[in-house]
């Protein structure tokens, strides 16, 4: 089985302990990939070293979190678009987006930085991996003024209504990145998706966050995305084996580029 977990912070400290390890329990369970997306400028060389350690398997992006954004945050964007000036081999912007759960002080500067980094997707021909926690209306009218352009991406750590996921699958080039949150039992997660078809959907862990059934309240690392794909399996009616082939080349072609400009994705 090839799996690969599109969204991953193993490169923060949660893991110095035991970092070899977590690498080894991934290719165990067949993640052969793992996309790392940054959150600010402070993990940068973090992120980067351990691209650097593993560039068979680890896969950088360069993105300002949502949350992690404060009144310095043009700076910071200009810090991180010298990066990609120089031309580092990132393969996506991420992780941007809104974020209003908990705060919403930085709201209107929350919303440039996303139009910022969105327009760097477009410049740099790189997928958008977007956060958005109570933010789905600001962020389905920041993407609307880019219908025409051949945006494409993942609405990471998608848990919305079905009205949410019709809106956010009418944006063609995007697929709903699936975690954790599947196998929670008080999830509405799986009927939301049971007929969004597979070649929509990307899967994807949060390590450290979010970890699946049995290790829920664990902290989370790639390796469990197996349980994401088995749930996802369940769901669907097929086996294991299905859901990771079809979910690996959706990755594959939104990362490794080659559908940029086709809008709508093969279908299956
Ligand atoms: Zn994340």
């Amino acid at each position: 089985m090839k799996i690969i977990d599109t969204h991953s912070h193993i490169y923060l400290e949660e893991f110095d302990q035991d970092r070899l390890e977590v690498m080894e329990r991934a290719q165990a369970a067949g993640v052969e990939k793992i996309m790392l997306p940054a959150i600010d400028m402070k993990t940068l060389p973090r992120l980067l070293a351990m691209c650097k350690e593993y560039p068979q398997s680890c896969f950088p992006m360069l993105g300002l979190h949502p949350t992690e954004l404060d009144e310095n945050y043009a700076y910071t964007l200009s810090q991180m678009k010298d990066f990609l000036r120089e031309g580092h081999p990132f393969l996506a912007i991420g992780e941007v987006g809104l974020d209003f759960y908990w705060d919403e002080t930085f709201r209107k500067e929350q919303l440039a930085a996303f139009d910022t980094q969105i327009q760097w997707s477009l410049e740099y021909g790189l997928p958008l991996i977007i956060h958005a926690r109570s933010a789905h209306c600001e962020l389905v009218n920041t993407l609307y003024n880019y219908k025409d352009e051949p945006l494409c991406g993942i609405f990471h750590c998608f848990s919305g209504t079905p009205e949410e996921r019709d809106e956010l699958l009418d944006f063609p080039g995007f697929y709903l990145g699936i975690g954790g949150v599947l196998t929670y039992k008080k999830s509405t997660l799986p009927q939301v998706i049971e007929n969004v078809p597979l070649d929509r959907i990307v899967v994807e862990t949060d390590s450290p966050y979010l970890a699946p059934v049995p290790h829920r309240g664990k902290r989370n690392e790639s390796a469990y995305v197996y349980d994401t794909v088995c749930a996802l399996a369940k769901i669907k009616g097929v086996d294991a084996e299905q859901v990771a082939l079809i979910t690996t080349d959706n990755a594959e072609r939104l990362f490794w580029g080659c559908d940029f400009n086709e809008k709508r994705p093969k279908q299956h």
